[in-house]
């Protein structure tokens, strides 16, 4: 394996002006690397940016600032034919499959554009590789000659996923990708993706704000709030050793995970505040069931304090013992 990370993110940022009101801060100055072959989660409550992050990776946005290199070459930067080349590395999963997918088109032409767009495959192939492609996601033959709006969830998200595989990408954001299916297809498409995983020698950024999911599927966690990443760490260390309060809160939610037994729930209060126009200091305090006066004033860094484990929050060590006493 090798120990060169498959992306390399540096001081990323997406702003958007918002007329009359000023810029708000979706992304703020986030870095983090992701390694081949591994799954990183990304967590966090609606609106805290997540999906901005895989839309500027997958360049379905600019960036504002800042560098992402994707095998040593900056996604942020590129253009033209290398684009096109970086592009059909990485792919896509979407939440609603439904609206990502053409309603007037059989799944089988939906299977068929991207290998034609790109030319990979002949006319007289087409066929055999988009019968492979619905074989190795679980697709039965007949749902090729299917619409969209004719299949169940489960299946409609299989033809997003054998869609995003069909030109042997090396990197998948996957955004939410069981968050609109019953519970039990959920457990039937992460299944799929670690497997796909496994076959195919594919990395995945795997969003969600579900955290029991994101703890089946990743190898690391990244939480974020606020456009900024909070704690990031390899899933056992997250779970066993929550520092940030904002992780501890979201943690303490969760039934059946060994720190919420350990501490009494923390209930936030209110949503997600808008990103616009943020103030110093850090951006949870105001929710923060711990903050003081300084965290008002002085701007958190991300730093490790064990090893792979990150935490922005110079009070993790007083949060953990806070949440402890609390039971
Ligand atoms: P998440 O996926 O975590 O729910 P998003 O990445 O979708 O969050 O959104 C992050 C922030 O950016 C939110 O405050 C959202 O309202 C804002 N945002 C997203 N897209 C746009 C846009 N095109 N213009 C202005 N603000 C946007
Ligand atoms: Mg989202």
């Amino acid at each position: 394996m090798s120990d060169k990370p498959l992306l390399k993110i540096e001081h990323l940022k997406k702003y958007y002006e918002v007329p009359g009101k000023g810029e708000l801060h979706a992304v703020d100055d986030i870095s983090f690397e992701i390694m081949p072959y591994e799954t990183l989660g990304l967590v966090g409550e609606s609106g805290c940016g997540k999906s901005t992050v895989g839309n500027v990776l997958t360049r379905l946005q600019n960036a504002t600032a800042g560098h992402a290199y994707f095998d040593g070459e900056d996604i942020v930067s590129a253009n033209g034919t290398r684009l096109k080349e970086i592009r059909k590395k990485m792919q896509m999963v979407f939440q609603d499959p439904y609206s990502s997918l053409n309603p007037k088109k059989t799944v089988r032409s939906i299977l068929e554009a991207p290998l034609r767009i790109h030319k990979l495959v002949g006319k007289d192939q087409m066929d055999k590789r988009v019968e492979e492609l619905a074989e190795m996601v679980g697709l039965e033959k007949y749902v090729l000659d299917k619409f969209p709006h004719e299949l169940d969830g489960g299946k409609r998200q299989m033809v997003g996923i054998a869609r995003a595989l069909s030109l042997n990408p090396k990197f998948i954001v996957c955004d939410e990708p069981v968050s609109a299916l019953d519970v039990s297809v959920q457990a039937t498409i992460i299944n799929l993706l670690m497997d796909m995983q496994k076959k195919m020698g594919l990395t995945y950024l795997f969003v969600s704000h579900d955290l029991s999911v994101v703890r089946h599927i990743s190898t690391r966690i990244a939480v974020m709030y606020l456009g900024q990443i909070v704690e990031m760490a390899p899933t056992d260390m997250i779970f066993e050793n929550t520092m940030h309060p904002y992780t501890i809160a979201l943690l303490s939610a969760v039934p059946k995970i060994e720190f919420a037994n350990k501490v009494d729930r923390i209930v936030l209060k209110g949503d997600v505040p808008s990103p616009m126009n943020p103030k110093p200091g850090c951006r949870f305090a105001p929710r923060c069931w711990m903050a003081c006066d300084k965290c008002k004033t002085i701007t958190p860094e991300l730093r490790e304090v064990e090893e792979g484990h990150f935490v922005a929050c110079p009070y993790w060590e007083e949060a953990q013992k806070k949440a402890r006493e609390r039971l």
